[in-house]
């Protein structure tokens, strides 16, 4: 075992899944409304390097089986170093979490999710700050950018819910920096593969005008990825002729997808959700599913917990569209793509979405009204079934039923 940790560590824990029976504890998740995880790039004055920090009750303080908030604070400095590194430092988490033995990790930002399990606590990792201290070592081994990192783990809820505006604030700074950038501005994509251990043939390609299905990687975020880590899971797509400008066809894409999928799919579109689309992995921040009854799209993010529309809720829905899977009508995505004017520009875009969760149609309401379709588009308030939806549709005369609005050729 490395360095007297009670945990091993390795990528051969990476697809550890952490079932109920064998759960010690669980942070952040759906049942925890408070968590996120934060990396930030400071002056090297500013970072106490190895120092791990607690602020609130550790792992003997809670009940066996429990559900806890928690964020993660990881300040990093490096002569090296600048802002655009933050993101991917941060989702270094993810794969720093699921090497350790006994620990799994989830999802990303405000979502993020954190399992122990039994045997672990077992083996004697008793305190919080053992993670802070893997987490510590991992990225000062693997990252040589890194000259000093600190990190702070906060089980405080108060404390959590004081910082976690900021980190909203950073999120959508990094979100809003792609959205002038489009995909013929550039000649290299990025692709990562950080989800293989749970999804073997899944790459997301991250393009201007496509963040990751995570949502927690853009494209100036995989262009800093590949500098600071080349041989990391995060590397360079020449992007190759365009082969199809509506559907998102790239000859360099279809290659490295090829590649990377032990060739189980050799085309991928990057613009519809028909044919080919994108693989999904597990962790998407949304789903964008078919609804045949209305021949349009709807979209349903993973904190949403009622059923959608269809009567399927995200979990039950996740399944059939995750493992790394290009599946017709189903495609796992970052909710930031929903502001791309290439979302599934092929089948209509924007214009061809008929329902939505109340929370998502508020949050992207701009891009909703400037194509006319935010007054159109039904939530769980307005329908709860696809007869509810038809009529819906009908008396407000949404373009897409009312056949206004034309594909691109
Ligand atoms: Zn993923």
């Amino acid at each position: 075992m490395a360095d007297g940790f009670h945990a091993d560590m390795g990528p051969q824990y990476e697809g550890e899944v952490i079932r109920k029976e064998n759960l010690y504890i669980e942070f952040g998740g759906p049942k925890v409304a408070r968590k996120f995880e934060l990396a930030t790039v400071k002056s090297p004055e500013e970072v106490e390097n190895e120092r791990i920090e607690l602020i609130g009750p550790d792992l003997k303080d809670f009940t066996e089986g429990g559900s806890y908030p928690l964020a993660i604070l990881v300040d990093v400095a490096g002569s090296e170093l600048d802002k655009d590194a933050e993101a991917i430092i941060e989702r270094r988490i993810h794969m720093f979490t699921n090497y350790t033995e006994g620990w799994y990790h989830m999802n990303q930002r405000q979502d993020m999710w954190l399992r122990m399990n039994q045997d672990c606590h077992k083996k004697g990792f008793e305190s919080l700050r053992e993670l802070g201290e893997i987490l510590s070592f991992l990225y000062t081994s693997e990252l040589s950018i890194i000259e000093s990192i600190q990190i702070t783990l906060v089980t405080d809820d108060k404390k959590i819910e004081e910082l976690l505006p900021h980190a909203l604030e950073v999120y959508t700074a990094r979100d809003e920096r792609t959205r002038t950038l489009r995909d013929e501005d550039v000649d290299t994509f990025y692709g990562c593969v950080l989800c293989q251990s749970f999804a073997p043939t899944h790459l997301s390609v991250i393009t201007p005008d496509r963040i990751a299905n995570c949502g927690a990687i853009n494209w100036f975020d995989g262009r800093s990825a590949a500098k600071i880590d080349p041989e990391g899971p995060i590397f360079a797509i020449p992007k190759g002729d365009l082969i199809d400008p509506i559907k998102g066809e790239y000859s360099g894409v279809n290659k490295i997808e090829s590649e990377r999928s032990m060739a189980t799919y050799d085309r991928v579109y990057l613009y519809s959700a028909f044919e080919h689309p994108h693989t999904s992995c597990g962790c998407f921040e949304a789903i964008v599913f078919y609804i045949p009854e209305a021949d349009g799209f709807g979209v349903v993010n993973r904190d949403f917990k009622g059923e959608t529309v269809i009567g399927e809720t995200f979990s039950h829905m996740a399944g059939d569209t995750s493992g790394g899977r290009q599946v017709e009508g189903r495609l796992g995505t970052g909710l930031e793509q929903l502001m791309s004017p290439k979302f599934i520009q092929a089948d209509g875009g924007r214009k061809r979405i008929v329902w939505l969760p109340k929370e998502i149609k508020e949050r992207y309401k701009e891009a909703f009204e400037a194509d006319g379709v935010y007054d159109k588009i039904p939530t769980e308030e307005d329908v709860k079934n696809t007869d509810e939806l038809m009529e819906f549709l009908e008396k407000v005369g949404h373009p897409w039923i009312a056949g206004e609005v034309e594909l691109p050729e």
